[in-house]
């Protein structure tokens, strides 16, 4: 009886001190071996996690070294007069700044909602004027898309109970997402449907659609089905993970359905007022 617990202290001491451990047999009477098996799990879910954590690390470090090294290869430029301070060079300069700057916003806001630290200010938000609003802000920062906005919302839907701000977000980042992926001539229809005490709002788009294998993926953070073309458009692979933080926050799900070459249709299922 001893030795498997003396091995089971040795374990956990070494699980303390952040040392990889090997797994323990399990084996022996019932107790002790639901013990060893309870402990393994436990050892598979840390290793896990120290996986996830290396590999965040690995994705910031990359996300943040592309804008500073392309900042970096122009201020040498400039010093080595091989470019001009001109208009345009400053002009890219900016962009990447803003990049920079969108880049660890998203992630600070990311971690926050993460750990639970906002807490959400809930009140009766109406969709139709917000779904307005988005739209109006949409078209301002992407004036020539040629895609469609239209709703189609019943006319008597019940306000959601939500923090206004975080709701605006999450319609803001689906929106953008349909528009940028949208081609000219596409159209993005936001529908609405109330049921069981709350309501699922889709934004749907006649896109290239998404793969089924990077549809289960795509509300990781930085993952992005075409990272290049994420990029040039100023994507910085966090808006779906955030939307989902923010909707999870509020009790609800959001999901995606879509087929290659179909469009996609990505649903937020936001709690209504008791
Ligand atoms: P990004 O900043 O790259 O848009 P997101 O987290 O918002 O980051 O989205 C992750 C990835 O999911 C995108 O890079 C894109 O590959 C895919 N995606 C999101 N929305 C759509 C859409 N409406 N149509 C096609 N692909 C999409």
């Amino acid at each position: 009886v001893a030795r498997p617990l003396r091995r089971l202290a040795v374990a956990a001491e070494a699980v303390g001190r952040g040392e990889e451990i090997a797994r323990l047999p399990e084996e022996g009477p019932t107790d002790i071996r639901r013990t060893a098996e309870a402990f393994n799990r436990m050892r598979k879910e840390l290793e896990g996690l120290e996986l996830l954590r290396r590999e965040l690390v690995a994705n910031v470090s990359h996300e943040l070294k592309t804008p500073i090294s392309a900042l970096r290869a122009h201020l040498e430029n400039l010093l080595d007069g091989v470019e001009q301070p001109d208009r345009e060079t400053l002009q890219i300069m900016l962009v990447q700044s803003e990049r920079l700057g969108r880049l660890v916003d998203q992630l600070l806001d990311l971690s926050r909602l993460e750990s639970g630290d906002v807490p959400l200010e809930r009140e009766m938000v109406d969709l139709a004027p917000l779904v307005s609003q988005v739209f109006s802000e949409i078209q301002v920062a992407r004036p020539e898309p040629g895609v469609t906005l239209a709703d189609d919302l019943p006319g008597d839907l019940p306000p959601v109970f939500a923090d206004r701000e975080r709701v605006h977000q999450v319609l803001f980042n689906l929106l953008d997402n349909a528009v940028r992926f949208t081609p000219m001539g596409g159209r993005v229809t936001v529908t609405a449907s109330p049921h069981n005490g709350s309501i699922d709002v889709a934004v749907a788009d006649t896109g290239p659609g998404i793969s089924a294998e990077d549809l289960s993926r795509v509300f990781e953070r930085f993952y992005r089905v075409d990272e290049s073309r994420s990029r040039d458009d100023g994507g910085t692979g966090i808006g779906l993970a955030i939307a989902r933080s923010v909707v999870e926050a509020h009790g609800g799900r959001i999901w995606a359905d879509s087929e290659p070459g179909r469009g996609s249709t990505f649903t937020s299922e936001l709690p209504v007022a008791c």
